[in-house]
């Protein structure tokens, strides 16, 4: 049986060796019993070095309530994959940022039960922050590769953090009336 590890709060590490986990959508089948489940295109977290997998809390969710509904219904077998064509949009910000709202869903730490979507990962091109250096209303702080903020007057804009590519950037809008 899989263990959906319901009673624990993921966080963002393998169980196994410590590493960051990487959020991804993947197949997977799960057997109870003698049910089997397969999904496919679902939000999973997963160890590259264990090659280990992990339930987001939505996930965990989503699959107690597949695995009752399957053993109600008697169905041996089910396939189940979640419709992708809903995109959420949050209202913060005036800036049409790129993100994706399933990265907020299911990335461990950014959910909040309060100011829903306001940690959510939104990605820019990098070449953007240059405008920011040199403009005297804002002030950019990059204290790493991979940690820095921006700030205009004294209140913070975004939280910038985990460069993925060279390219892109993601980073947490923190003011709900940034420009
Ligand atoms: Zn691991």
């Amino acid at each position: 049986m899989v263990d959906l590890q319901l009673g624990k709060v993921q966080t963002h590490y393998c169980d196994i060796c410590g590493d960051w986990l990487e959020f991804c959508f993947d197949r997977y089948t799960v057997t109870h019993e003698r049910l089997i489940v397969h999904l496919s295109n679902i939000p999973l977290l997963r160890c590259d070095h264990c090659i280990q997998y992990y339930f987001p809390e939505k996930t965990k969710l989503l699959l107690s309530t597949v695995l009752e509904q399957a053993e109600e219904s008697g169905k041996p077998v089910v396939r189940l994959s979640p419709r992708q064509d809903f995109n959420r949009r949050f209202e913060y910000g005036q800036v049409d940022f790129l993100y994706d709202y399933r990265d907020y869903e299911n990335i461990p730490g950014l959910q909040r039960p309060w100011d829903d979507g306001f940690l959510t990962p939104v990605f820019f091109n990098l070449a953007v922050l240059n405008k920011y250096s040199q403009h005297p209303d804002y002030r950019l702080d990059l204290f790493s590769k991979t940690y820095g903020t921006l700030e205009k007057n004294q209140n913070f804009i975004l939280l910038l953090a985990s460069i993925g590519t060279e390219k892109l950037l993601c980073g947490w809008v923190t003011l709900t009336n940034c420009r």
